[in-house]
């Protein structure tokens, strides 16, 4: 009997020191992976109805791993954020982008941003306003030329320091986007909380957009009418066909983003687009 308890004790104390070890060994990973230049932006248009082109980009990572292949985010933003190395990442990403978006923009397309994913580990950490002062300076960006993209956990976290930071961001004249509206404990209240410009609407609305029709077409014109009332520019995420896009123009959505304009690609592609 006692063995049949102790047992999986043991094999449950092995295997966390197993898991520990496996993820200290691919931090050490990711952080070489910095260094060997393996990290990658790729980028996926947002068309604007009104304008009737793409206006933007979003910028997205991608590891391009020699011993893995080319690994997804999902994969390893937790560990990046755990380990602390989301800071130096998060750096190199907004780097990046600035000095794309800069290219872009000299090349022809002088009222094209780009937007740029930003975790909460990021946006609350003390130094973030000014290693992001730094970057745009180094870079010679424009900083109406980058949009920060910030889940709702921000205001769950810390919404003094997020409010404070947005603001700051702001100031600077880089403008903020809430991301994944509808995900997790949305409430309307945080589209007030935060003085963002944009707001993205999590690609879960589309899949209820087929199963009860006109119930959350309304919902969604609802949210639709109420961030433009906050002049807040509304960007639907996920839009794979061509009847999701005219319904959604039809419900106000100004802008959309999804496989149906075309998935994220890296730069040279994404030139292409425009
Ligand atoms: P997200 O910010 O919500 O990004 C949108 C995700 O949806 C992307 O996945 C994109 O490839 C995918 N997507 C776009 N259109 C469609 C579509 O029509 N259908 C479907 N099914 N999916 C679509 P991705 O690139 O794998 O990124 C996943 C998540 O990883 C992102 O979600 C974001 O939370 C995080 N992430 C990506 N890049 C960065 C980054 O540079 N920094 C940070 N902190 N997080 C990032
Ligand atoms: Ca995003
Ligand atoms: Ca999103
Ligand atoms: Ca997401």
């Amino acid at each position: 009997a006692r063995r049949l308890t102790e047992a999986p004790y043991a094999f449950f104390t092995e295997e966390l020191k197993r898991l520990d070890s496996e993820r200290k060994l691919f931090v050490k990973e990711l952080s070489a992976a910095l260094d060997r230049q393996e990290f990658k932006l790729v980028y996926q248009p947002i068309y604007s109805f009104r304008e009737d082109r793409i206006v933007c980009f979003e910028s997205l990572l991608r590891w391009d791993s020699s011993e893995f292949g080319m690994v997804s985010p999902l994969e390893f933003i937790s560990l990046l954020e755990e380990s602390g190395m989301i800071l130096e990442v998060g750096d190199w990403i907004i780097q990046e982008a600035a000095m794309q978006i800069s290219k872009w923009r000299r090349e022809g397309y002088p009222e094209l941003y780009i937007t740029v994913n930003v975790s909460v580990k990021q946006l609350l950490d003390e130094t973030f306003i000014s290693r992001v002062q730094h970057i745009v300076s180094e870079t010679n960006a424009s900083p109406d030329s980058l949009v920060f993209e910030i889940t709702e956990s921000v205001v769950v976290e810390d919404r003094e320091t997020a409010l404070l930071t947005v603001t700051k961001l702001n100031d600077l004249g880089i403008s903020t986007a809430l991301d994944d509206f509808g995900t997790g404990y949305s409430s309307l209240a945080i589209l007030s909380l935060l003085p963002f410009q944009y707001l993205k609407v999590d690609r879960s609305f589309l899949d209820d957009l087929y199963s009860r029709e006109s119930q959350a077409a309304s919902v969604l014109k609802g949210i639709v009418s109420i961030a433009s009332g906050l002049g807040q520019v509304t960007i639907m995420e996920g839009v794979e066909t061509k009847a999701q896009m005219e319904l959604l123009k039809e419900l106000g959505a100004d802008r959309i983003q999804g496989y149906y304009i075309s998935k994220p690609v890296p730069p040279n592609q994404a030139f292409e687009l425009l």
